[in-house]
C-alpha cells in the first residue's frame, strides 16, 4: 500500500511539521525531499514532504501537486540539522539552502533533430528537399530546428518518417561569460604540501567523513594543496568556500586556469537566470568545482567529495540573519552527511577549530614554511606613546614607504577605520555627534562632506553649531583612511596610491580593477581597511604598515584580541611573498599586549595557548557554548522589561554552576534603526541545556509582547554588538 499521509515543513514561522493526504495521482511520485505545493490558510505555499506518518487522519487538507525538484538527501538531512542545531523553523531551514528563484526560472528547451544510425538509402526518399535535409543530417548528425528555417515541416516529418531521425529536445543552459578551457599546468609540490594532499587524497579515496585543519603560515601555498586536492576527485564534486568572492578574483582565476569551464562562481552579481543556470549544471554534474561566499555550501552536488573552507577564521561565514549559521560549521556537517572530506585551512585558525582539532575531532595538517623557503617578514613595532608628532604614520613608517616607491616596490598600509576621521566631537562641550537612530557615533567623510552612520543610511552635513551647545567648535578627532591618505600623498609625493575601503570601492568590477592595478604594478601604495589583508598575492609588496593596531583592541567582545592576533598577522602575511624579503611595521600604544607580541614572531601556537587560558578562566567558547538571545523593540521599556522576564525564566530553571547566564543588558550598540536591543548570553558545556533555556526565553517573550517585540536566537553567535 503507498502511503496515504505526508509530512510536510511548510516555509512559516512555526515550530512544527502539518500532515496532508497524498491524491491518487501523485502516491507513488512522493519520497521525502519532494517539493510540493499545499493549501495552507488561504494561502498556497511550496513545502516539503519530511516523511510518511503511518496513522491515517480525517478531514486532512489534500497536497495539490508537485512544484519543482526534490531536495536530495543529503541536503534534506542538513536541513534538518540547521533546523535543530540553531533552533529555526525546518520549513524556513530548507528555504534557506534552496537558491532563490532557481524553481520559478523554467528550463530552457529547444529542439533538435538527431540523425538515426543505420542504414541511409536515399531510395526511400522523395524529391530534393528531403535528400537536401538528409544530407545536412549525415554532415551534422544533430541539426537545432531553429536552424531549418529552410524545410518545411511536412519534409522534416517525411525524414523522420522514413526512419532516419528522430525530433529530441534538449536544455539550454548558458555559460556564464569569461569562461576559458584549463591553461595551467600544476607546480611540483613542497615536500610539506605533498604530504598534506597526501592525507586528504587517501581519506577521500577511503570514502570516508574526516575533518582536516589545514594550517599552513601565510604564502605556504594551501591554495596549490586545494587544487590538487580537487584534481584527485574522480568525478566527485567540490565546494570551495571563500569569505567574500568579490575580494578573491586572483584565487577565483586560479581555479579558472586549472578547471576551466568545470567551474561554477557563485556570486551575488548573477542575475536569476545565470544564478539557475549554475545550480543546474551542478545538480546535473556537469560542474566539477563550485566557488562561493556562505551559500554555496549548499550547492546541490549529485556526489560531493570535498568541501574545503578557505581562510575559515572568517566572520563573514557567520549568518547575522534569519538562519544564524555559521557556513564553516555547516559545511563541516555537509561533508558528513555527504560521506565527503573537509578541509578547512588558514594561517590562523578560528580557536574553535584550533580547539576542535587538538580534541582530536579534526586532523591537523601543519605547513609551517613558505613556497621555496622565503623566511616570513620581519616585524617591527613602534610604540605610539613614545612618537612626538601627531602624525598617523610614524617616522619609520614614512621612511620605510619612501625607501619602497623609490625601489619600485609596493607597500601596503592598514587602517582599520574607513572615514576621514572617527568623529565629530564639540570643542566646548564634548559631545560627539551622533546617529539619531542608532546609538553610534556619525563618521565624518570628508569627499563627500557627509556624516554618516555605518550602521544604517543615515546620513547628514556637519552641522555649523554643536547640537547640544549650541557652540562654534565642531572639529574632527582621530583618523581614517581618508585622512591617512592625504597624509601618506604629503610625505611621499610622487607615489601612486589606491585607497580600498567600501566607501571607494563598490561592488565586484570595482574591486576586480583595483587589484588588477597592484597585480600589474600600476600602484605604489594600497591603503585600506581590513580588505587589504585579506589572501591577496601580490609578489612587489615587500611593505606592510598597521597604522593602528589598537583598534580592535578595546571593543566589547570577548574576540577581540583573537581578530586583531589574525587581522595583523594576516596583513603581515602579503609581505615578502615575491623573490624580495619582506618588513612589516606595526604601531600601537600596547606593544605588551600578547596578541601584538605572538604576531610579531608569527607565533600562532604561542598565541592559542594564552587566549585559550583566558577562554578557560571566563568559561567563554569554545571551552563552553554560548547561545545569545537578543531583543528588540522600538520601545525602550518593552525591550527591557521582556529581556528582563526572559532572564526570570532562565533563572528559574537554572541549576548547577556550569550554566551561566551574562545580563539581561544593553546590547553594546543599543540601538539601531530606532530599535533599542537587550541581550542575554547563556553559557554551558551542554548544548541541551542551552537550547532548552534558549528555547523557554524565546516563548516567553513571544506569548507575553506578540510583535511587539522580536526575539532572535543566536547558536554560536560571532557578533556580539
Ligand atoms: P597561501 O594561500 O598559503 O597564503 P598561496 O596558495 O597563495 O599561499 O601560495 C603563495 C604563492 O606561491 C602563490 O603565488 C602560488 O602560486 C605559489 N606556489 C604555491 N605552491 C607552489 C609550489 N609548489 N611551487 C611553486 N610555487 C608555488
Ligand atoms: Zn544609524
Amino acid at each position: 500500500m503507498p502511503p496515504a499521509i505526508a509530512d510536510i515543513a511548510v516555509p512559516v514561522n512555526l515550530f512544527r511539521t502539518f500532515h496532508y493526504r497524498i491524491p491518487a495521482h501523485l502516491d507513488t511520485h512522493l519520497v521525502p525531499g519532494s517539493r510540493v505545493l499545499v493549501p495552507f490558510g488561504s494561502r498556497r505555499v511550496t513545502g516539503t514532504v519530511v516523511g510518511f506518518p503511518g496513522a491515517a487522519e480525517r478531514d486532512l487538507k489534500e497536497i495539490i501537486d508537485l512544484a519543482g525538484e526534490a531536495v536530495s538527501p543529503d541536503l534534506l538531512r542538513l536541513a534538518v540539522w540547521m533546523a535543530e542545531y540553531y533552533l529555526h523553523p525546518l520549513g524556513l531551514s530548507i528555504e534557506t539552502l534552496l537558491p532563490k528563484g532557481v524553481e520559478e526560472v523554467p528550463r530552457r528547451r529547444r529542439k533538435l533533430l538527431r540523425l538515426l544510425d543505420g542504414d541511409h538509402d536515399l531510395s526511400r526518399l522523395r524529391g530534393p528537399k528531403q535528400e537536401a535535409l538528409l544530407h545536412l543530417l549525415l554532415d551534422r548528425q544533430v541539426v537545432p530546428y531553429d536552424d531549418l528555417g529552410d524545410f518545411a515541416s511536412s519534409t522534416i516529418k517525411a525524414v523522420v518518417g522514413a526512419g532516419f531521425a528522430v525530433s529530441v529536445e534538449e536544455e539550454i543552459v548558458e555559460q556564464p561569460i569569461g569562461i576559458s578551457p584549463a591553461s595551467d599546468a600544476p607546480p611540483s609540490l613542497m615536500p610539506e604540501q605533498a604530504r598534506a594532499v597526501q592525507a586528504i587524497t587517501e581519506s577521500i579515496a577511503g570514502g570516508r567523513f574526516e575533518t582536516f585543519l589545514l594550517h599552513g603560515v601565510t604564502g605556504s601555498g594551501k591554495t596549490e594543496v586545494y587544487l590538487h586536492a580537487i584534481a584527485s576527485l574522480a568525478g566527485r564534486g567540490a565546494i570551495v568556500l571563500v569569505p567574500e568572492i568579490a575580494l578573491t578574483p586572483q584565487l577565483v582565476d586560479r581555479f579558472r586556469k586549472r578547471f576551466g569551464d568545470r567551474i561554477a562562481v557563485l556570486h551575488s552579481g548573477l542575475t536569476d537566470r545565470e544564478r539557475a543556470d549554475e545550480y543546474r549544471r551542478i545538480r546535473d554534474g556537469r560542474v566539477q568545482v563550485a566557488i562561493g561566499a556562505r551559500s554555496a555550501v549548499f550547492a546541490p552536488f549529485p556526489s560531493l567529495g570535498l568541501v574545503i573552507v578557505d581562510e575559515e577564521h572568517e566572520n563573514s561565514y557567520k549568518q547575522d540573519e534569519g538562519l544564524h549559521y555559521h557556513a564553516r560549521d555547516v559545511a563541516v556537517m555537509r561533508a558528513k552527511f555527504s560521506a565527503a572530506v573537509c578541509v578547512l585551512g588558514s594561517a590562523t585558525p578560528s580557536l574553535e577549530s584550533f580547539f576542535n582539532a587538538r580534541a582530536g575531532k579534526y586532523r591537523i595538517l601543519s605547513i609551517a614554511n613558505r613556497v621555496d623557503h622565503r623566511p616570513l617578514p620581519e616585524v617591527k613595532v613602534v610604540d605610539r606613546r613614545a612618537e612626538q608628532s601627531k602624525a598617523d604614520c610614524s617616522s619609520l613608517l614614512v621612511g620605510a614607504m619612501q625607501e619602497r616607491v623609490a625601489r619600485r616596490e609596493q607597500a601596503l598600509l592598514l587602517l582599520n577605520r574607513r572615514g576621514f576621521s572617527t568623529v565629530l566631537i564639540c570643542g566646548d562641550c564634548g559631545k560627539v555627534l551622533q546617529c539619531p537612530g542608532c546609538s553610534v557615533s556619525l563618521t565624518f567623510h570628508k569627499r563627500e562632506g557627509l556624516l554618516k552612520c555605518h550602521y544604517c543610511d543615515f546620513h547628514m552635513p556637519p552641522p555649523e553649531k554643536c547640537p547640544a551647545c549650541g557652540g562654534l567648535s565642531l572639529k574632527p578627532l582621530g583618523s581614517g583612511t581618508q585622512r591617512i591618505e592625504e597624509e601618506v600623498a604629503a610625505c611621499a609625493p610622487s607615489a601612486r596610491i589606491s585607497r580600498m575601503d567600501s566607501d571607494s570601492v563598490r561592488g565586484r568590477k570595482a574591486y576586480e580593477e583595483l587589484l588588477g592595478r597592484v597585480d600589474r604594478g600600476e600602484t605604489d601604495i594600497l591603503l585600506g581597511t581590513q580588505m587589504i589583508a585579506k589572501g591577496h598575492d601580490f609578489p612587489s609588496v615587500t611593505l606592510v604598515g598597521v597604522v593602528d593596531a589598537d583598534v580592535g583592541l578595546n571593543l566589547p567582545d570577548f574576540r577581540s584580541a583573537e581578530k586583531t592576533f589574525q587581522l595583523i598577522t594576516q596583513a603581515a602575511g602579503r609581505a615578502g611573498r615575491g623573490d624580495a624579503a619582506g618588513e612589516v611595521i606595526i604601531q600601537t600604544s600596547n606593544p605588551g599586549h600578547y596578541a601584538l607580541v605572538h604576531s610579531r614572531t608569527h607565533d600562532y601556537a604561542g598565541f592559542y595557548d594564552e587566549e585559550i587560558e583566558y577562554r578557560m578562566e571566563l568559561g567563554y567558547p569554545p571551552v563552553r557554548r554560548m547561545i545569545k538571545i537578543e531583543v528588540k523593540s522600538g520601545q525602550e521599556r518593552l525591550a527591557r522589561e521582556s529581556a528582563s522576564r526572559a532572564a526570570d525564566r532562565i533563572r528559574r530553571l537554572l541549576k548547577g554552576k556550569e550554566t551561566t547566564l551574562l545580563g539581561p543588558a544593553p546590547s553594546p550598540i543599543a540601538k539601531v534603526r530606532g530599535k533599542y536591543r537587550y541581550q542575554l548570553l547563556l553559557l554551558s558545556p551542554k548544548r541541551e541545556v542551552l537550547r532548552m533555556l534558549a528555547v523557554e526565553a524565546r516563548s516567553v517573550v513571544e506569548q507575553a509582547y506578540g510583535r511587539k517585540v522580536q526575539v532572535s536566537v543566536d547558536v554560536d553567535p560571532v557578533n556580539l554588538m
